[in-house]
């Protein structure tokens, strides 16, 4: 099994990010009823949430199943592996915050019945290729918010 890959990264501070448009949501109890994916995420895990009512795995984590409605959901672990569904490189026009890392990899990645949208970091463009394996990389702000990306397994 491979191991998940943890990047601690830097967002520029001279641009002043409105609320609204900060990328990295907020994540602790207070703010969200899905704390706990992020909780999970700084151990390493990669979760989402199922319905107990009609067993639908729901992307991304919710409060509430929106095939039935119920609000009876659990947490799973996807695990840390995925395949590359699609993928293209921004060069230009990245959001707040990513301009200095263009140029860089945006994917779906495909785990089970899942299609997750992504950074897909370690790789160039011309590296990619549909169905590629890809592992969970977590990457963590200076105020130790975490998110989610995936990076291209060395090893294919
Ligand atoms: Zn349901």
């Amino acid at each position: 099994m491979s191991m998940v890959k943890f990047e601690k990264i830097k967002r520029p501070e001279k641009i002043g990010l409105p609320f609204m448009l900060d990328f990295y949501p907020l994540q602790d109890e207070k703010n969200t009823r899905i704390s706990q994916f992020f909780k999970s995420l700084k151990e390493g895990h990669l979760t989402t949430t199922k319905c107990k009512e009609c067993g639908k795995v729901l992307w991304p984590p919710r409060i509430m199943c929106p095939e039935c409605l119920s609000e009876s959901l659990e947490w799973v672990d996807l695990g840390v592996e995925g395949e590359l569904y699609a993928f293209t490189e921004i060069r230009l026009g990245a959001p707040l915050g990513f301009v200095e890392d263009v140029p860089f990899c945006v994917g779906i990645v495909k785990i089970g019945s899942l299609l997750i949208s992504a950074r897909i970091d370690d790789a160039k463009y011309e590296d990619l290729k549909i169905g590629d394996k890809v592992n969970l990389k977590i990457v963590e702000l200076p105020d130790s918010r975490v998110f989610y990306r995936f990076s291209k397994d060395k090893e294919q």
